[in-house]
């Protein structure tokens, strides 16, 4: 069918064997792609109570009908697997070239299984699917790695782990292009459990046919036209990149602030998008995904830096807001250059910078109050320390003292502790918090508490500005059409961003283009049904994990819960109005999403679905 090859590549790396599967058409059809393909099969494919980091578990690497064609900001590729930081569903999304490139070499999915008796690494080409030895490459950094293998064609998309990985740390990432991440739950650590170091794939120069060439045409020009829009009207993505959110994030009172203590930082604009612009003026250069109109990304084009190598630079690219936030306000820590290096450091050891922050903020936290435990207490670190923090990033990616504590995350560190740490703990299903604090917004808190990855910021906000000064029910509409459009770019798979061109990307526009690519008759109706289709089965492959009615895994921290903002434009709020309002709200979300009041979904919803075994 256009838009999809119909094509899996399963690559067995017990039996080092690799096969070409076709996927059913009704599959593709009832999944779309991407997040959706993924989900399906993780859900098919990976028994419950499966150890994430063990010989059963598969990850899953997703192309949509989107990627390799002419349709632009679709530069994306998503990951499907169970996490070994939260043992739940995780899906994860990645901007670069990867996902089209996959699909150019005749793939809409790589299913990696098994664990190789060695280190390997996967190369895949249009006519050729290798598994090789990585004996040479293990140990290296992503960097190092990526350089090597794209030595021969420094145009082939490399996805690899580092160190972190390799140790298996809990919230290793995979890395990309040097500085693009499938960064939550710990997928890097999938690779290094089944001794695979990188993935390279290099297809062949061509575009992905659409159905219809001439609706094709139009709507890239009128997916380019909104967002040429946007810039006229100053687009901040595109000339100031994510580092604008800092100011935007304290202003409205929900930068992490010191483990989210606070939800202002006062050093917020020594470390936001006009320092940086000012420090660098002139040695900025755009790295967008590939055929992208909004063009968000920035790296340094010169040599600023005494602690880089001098074979990266170029590749050393400017903190994205998450870790503006997480390395930044939540350590306390307002020295830009500090925490350009702690970001480039966990680009190449293969850390998720949010999950890190997280950790570390976690662990100065409990310096601040004397909670640490003896046999720790030399490795106190308090908020703004920056060396020490630089030197913990290299402690964690080795599990070298503190670091083997650290590499647990957040809850695995706080289950070591004993009963004095759980409150400080700031975690949801296991995933640790992303830079925008849930006291700040109406409804936030439930976008959270249902997500099936936890705590992810990129599961679909309410639509509105207010804090949480009310009753929640009012914005759940909103919520759960944004939880669908959020699902439905990850599998079409087009960039979150489009949020930012004008008119913002809807789910009409989804289900034009899933028409165009595919030729399907899509509805704004049907990619809806499809959404939920997906949204619930995710939430049945956690229910399968549990030991407790799921509606006891749907929670916020302490903290967000308890304790109100000290000060700012949020001072007083805490994420709900009251427990009543959060547990009512949570019953009324789950009604609408067809799940009994205890948050499953009832019969008739997986009948309607098509989910019913
Ligand atoms: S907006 Fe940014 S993240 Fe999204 S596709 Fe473009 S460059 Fe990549």
């Amino acid at each position: 069918m256009p838009g999809w090859t119909g094509r899996l590549l399963r690559v067995e790396l017990s039996k080092l064997q690799i096969r070409d599967e076709a996927i059913p058409d009704t599959v593709l059809q009832q999944f779309i792609g991407g997040k959706g393909l993924g989900t399906y099969y993780l859900y098919k494919e990976v028994p419950a109570r499966t150890n994430p980091l063990g010989v059963d578990n598969r990850i899953y690497l997703a192309a949509g009908p989107a990627q390799g064609t002419r349709i632009p900001i679709t530069g994306r590729c998503s990951a499907i697997s169970k996490s070994p930081l939260t043992h739940l569903y995780i899906d994860s999304n990645m901007g670069g070239y990867f996902g089209p490139e996959l699909k150019r070499a005749g793939y809409d999915l790589l299913v990696i299984e098994g664990q190789a008796p060695k280190p390997v690494w996967i190369h895949i080409s249009e006519n050729e699917q290798e598994i090789k030895d990585a004996t040479k490459l293990w140990g290296k950094t992503t960097h190092e790695t990526e350089l090597q293998l794209r030595k021969p064609n420094p145009k082939t998309a490399v996805i690899s782990t580092g160190p972190a990985g390799e140790r298996l740390v809990r919230f290793a990432c995979l890395t990309h292009n040097y500085f693009r991440n499938f960064g939550r739950g710990g997928l890097g650590a999938v690779f290094g459990s089944k001794n695979l170091k990188a993935v390279a794939i290099r297809g062949p120069k061509k575009k992905i046919a659409t159905t219809d060439a001439d609706r094709e045409r139009e709507l890239v020009i009128k997916l380019a036209q909104r967002a040429r829009k946007a810039k006229k009207r100053g687009h901040s993505l595109h000339y100031r990149g994510t580092p604008w959110l800092v100011d935007y994030s304290n202003s409205v009172g929900m930068f992490p602030t010191k483990n989210f203590q606070a939800t202002v930082f006062e050093g917020h604009n020594k470390i936001d998008d006009e320092t940086i612009e000012a420090k660098f003026q002139g040695q900025k250069g755009r790295t967008p995904c590939e055929g992208c109109v909004i063009s968000c990304a920035w790296t340094f084009k010169a040599p600023q830096f005494s602690w880089a190598p001098k074979d990266q630079v170029g590749e050393i690219a400017i903190p994205e807001y998450e870790t503006l936030g997480l390395m930044g306000g939540n350590l306390g820590i307002n020295d830009i250059d500090a925490i350009i290096q702690m970001n480039h450091l966990c680009n190449n050891f293969g850390l998720d910078t949010i999950s890190t922050g997280n950790v570390i903020g976690f662990l100065m936290e409990l310096t601040q109050r004397g909670l640490l435990p003896k046999n720790l207490q030399s490795d106190t670190i308090a908020f703004g320390e920056a060396d020490k923090v630089i030197q913990l990033l290299t402690k964690i990616a080795t599990r070298e003292g503190i670091g083997d504590h650290l590499a647990r995350g957040v809850r695995g560190f706080a289950e070591t502790l004993g009963e004095s740490a759980p409150n400080l703990a700031l975690h949801t299903k296991g995933l640790e918090y992303p830079a925008w604090d849930p006291r700040g917004k109406l409804g936030l808190g439930l976008s959270y508490v249902t997500a099936a990855a936890g705590a992810s910021h990129l599961r679909g906000w309410p639509s509105t500005t207010k804090p949480p000064e009310s009753n929640a029910i009012p914005v759940l509409d909103s919520l759960i059409e944004q939880q669908n459009l959020k699902i439905l770019k990850d599998s079409l798979i087009i960039c979150h961003f489009t949020h930012s061109i004008s008119p913002r990307l809807n789910i009409a526009d989804c289900a034009e283009i899933l028409q165009v690519t595919t030729g399907t008759k899509a509805t704004a109706d049907s990619v809806t049904e499809i959404s939920n289709r997906i949204w619930t089965l995710a939430r049945m492959f956690n229910i399968r994990e549990y030991d407790k009615p799921p509606r006891q895994y749907d929670k916020l921290p302490h903290r967000f819960m308890n304790e109100p903002i000290p000060k700012g434009p949020t001072k007083g709020f805490t994420a709900f109005i009251s427990h009543q309002d959060f547990e009512t709200s949570l019953t009324e979300l789950y009604k609408r999403r067809g799940c009994t009041p205890k948050g499953h979904p009832t019969k008739e919803t997986l009948r309607n679905l098509g989910l019913s075994s």
